[in-house]
């Protein structure tokens, strides 16, 4: 699974970033999270090999896990990742943000009706998220569009979003001090993706898993597992 991380480290933007794993894993090490720099992977994917061709072959190419790719700090970097991306219209290209509503400052001039090998991923956590980011995302022009319900906070209602959606990954939190998950959220959500025949993923359970009225503290190996075990991924038709 190619990943590509042109920079590092984000700040804060709303409730989901509570227990941000990049910011755990940096506290750890001693890292200001807040500091964003670039990586020496920034121009990874047009990489080549002593024979000419490109290191990274086909694929997905995961971007920006450790940062966010709308960030304000990388405004001036994005430029040169946007022709890299174009450069490399033979991957596909995914990114998740919190940021959707900084779209049109962060798109490169002929972005149009967007880049066929981009996949854009709102990232949402409560209805309060869902509404500010979904409204503004329905009507951007993107060819390839996900929401990710991650770590899901409240029960929320996204229904009138999801006309032009791929899918739906939904999940809880994962820390010590976790918020929650309802299960009875998930499966709401999974209807809702259902009734407009659009995919849905059940990702992982959180830390703190209710489900019929029922809280299980479940490990981190746990959370993926549990989830799998529910077998309610939804494929569209
Ligand atoms: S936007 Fe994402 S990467 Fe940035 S602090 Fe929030 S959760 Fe972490």
């Amino acid at each position: 699974m190619p990943m590509w991380n042109p920079w590092r480290g984000c700040k804060r933007v709303s409730e989901g970033c509570k227990y941000c794993y990049i910011h755990k894993g940096d506290y750890k090490k001693g890292i200001n999270t807040e500091n964003i720099i670039k990586t020496d992977d920034f121009y990874k994917p047009i990489e080549k090999l002593k024979n000419g061709s490109y290191k990274i072959k086909k694929g997905i190419v995961y971007v920006c896990f450790s940062s966010d790719f709308f960030i304000e700090e990388a405004d001036e970097w994005r430029k040169e990742c946007w022709k890299m991306i174009k450069e490399r219209s033979d991957l596909t290209f995914l990114f998740l943000t919190k940021r959707i509503t900084r779209f049109y400052d962060c798109i490169p001039e002929d972005w149009n009706e967007g880049y066929d090998n981009v996949v854009i991923c709102t990232t949402v956590e409560n209805q309060k998220n869902a509404d500010e980011r979904l409204s503004f995302f329905s009507k951007l022009p993107i060819r390839h569009k996900c929401i990710t319900a991650q770590p899901l906070l409240e029960n929320i209602n996204i229904e009138k979003y999801l006309d032009d959606i791929e899918i739906v990954v939904v999940g809880g939190e994962s820390d010590y001090n976790a918020r929650p998950l309802n299960y009875d959220w998930v499966l709401n959500i999974r209807k809702q993706c259902i009734n407009k025949n659009v995919e849905f993923e059940f990702r992982q359970a959180g830390t703190y898993f209710i489900e019929d009225d029922k809280m299980t503290k479940l490990s981190v190996r746990e959370l993926m597992k549990v989830a799998r075990e529910k077998n309610i991924n939804y494929k569209s038709k």
